[in-house]
């Protein structure tokens, strides 16, 4: 994966327009979250929390004050608090008059209040611009970073989709799961309980069909995953193979006999052989005739 990911590195680059402060007020998962995310988008950010103990997940470059003193540090304030624990805002009506509240609560439960909480938010505090958002982006999506189609462009620049790049990850994904799917099916089968309810053709099909299915199945997906690492010398430290490469080895040595073998030339011989049949039919009489002497 990529590591210049956009959850570790700046999303905007070093400019010297200073950007306007944001506040956040509550110090939990998701006001954590979402100041990280705006400190690396070059906003500066100051928490208002009921402690102003700094602790070791608040991001380091963010400012850690009381409520009323953080909320006098910006005209932008983001309550990532409860909202049964909004009542203490109200104290805090005069500073907060005239400034933008964004809500980004959420309820247990559909109908929960009689108010939407954006609408007891302005109940609380009428002087404050009360404004709805973020609700709906989890922690965890902030925490994480941008996996999905949504990310952000780096430095600004909007980069064109590189759709080589696209298909063998979407490719690497598809063949992991599917053979990771007929592994099982094959771990499954091979159970003494499950193998003695099928007929001899079903387990034969389950394990040599499919066996061979998820065996190729599993070599395309490491294969897509970093095959052109045979092509680099730089892999071949001190002329060998590391250990990624030396696990296709055999697998793929697997295939290519399996794909000899299946040759009609070569399959037609080998299948009749398996049926018993022989080069020279005298032999087999002669074994025959010494085998019956011997019976008697
Ligand atoms: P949380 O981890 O429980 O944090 C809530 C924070 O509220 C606490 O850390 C605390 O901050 C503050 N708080 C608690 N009791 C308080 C009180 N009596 N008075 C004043 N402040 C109090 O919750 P969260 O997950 O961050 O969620 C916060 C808000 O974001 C909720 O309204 C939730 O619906 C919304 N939200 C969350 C997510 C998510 O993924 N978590 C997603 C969308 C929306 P201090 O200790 O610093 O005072």
């Amino acid at each position: 994966m990529n590591k210049n990911s956009s959850n570790i590195m700046a999303l905007t680059p070093n400019t010297s327009n200073k950007r306007e402060t944001i506040c956040i007020f509550g110090t939990g998962d998701f006001g954590r979250a979402l100041g990280h995310k705006m400190i690396q988008s070059g906003y500066p950010v100051v928490f208002g929390s009921r402690s102003t103990q700094k602790s070791s997940l608040i991001p380091k470059d963010a400012e850690l004050l009381s409520h009323a003193e953080a909320a006098q540090k910006a005209a932008i304030i983001i309550i990532a608090i409860q909202r049964q624990h909004y009542n203490f805002l109200t104290s805090l009506a005069e500073i907060l008059h005239g400034k933008v509240l964004v809500d980004v609560s959420n309820n247990l439960k559909i109908n929960q209040y009689p108010e939407s909480n954006a609408e007891y938010l302005a109940q609380l505090v009428p002087g404050a611009k009360v404004v709805k958002a973020f609700n709906t982006v989890s922690a965890w999506a902030l925490q994480s970073g941008t996996l999905d189609a949504s990310r952000q462009a780096l430095n600004n620049k909007t980069e064109p989709l590189n759709n080589t790049y696209a298909w063998l990850s979407d490719s690497y994904l598809a063949l992991g799961i599917l053979g990771f799917f007929l592994f099982v099916l094959l771990g499954i089968t091979s159970l003494p309980s499950v193998s003695n309810n099928v007929n001899w053709r079903e387990f034969r099909f389950v394990q040599s069909k499919l066996g061979y299915l998820t065996l190729i199945l599993c070599t395309a997906h490491t294969l897509v995953y970093g095959g052109n690492r045979f092509l680099s010398p730089s892999s071949y430290r001190w002329y060998l193979p590391n250990a990624y490469m030396l696990s296709l080895i055999v697998p793929c040595i697997v295939l290519v006999v399996k794909f000899v073998l299946i040759l009609p030339c070569l399959d037609k011989p080998l299948t009749r052989i398996r049926q018993g049949w022989e080069r020279n039919p005298q032999y087999s009489e002669q074994s025959n005739y010494i085998i019956n002497k011997s019976a008697v």
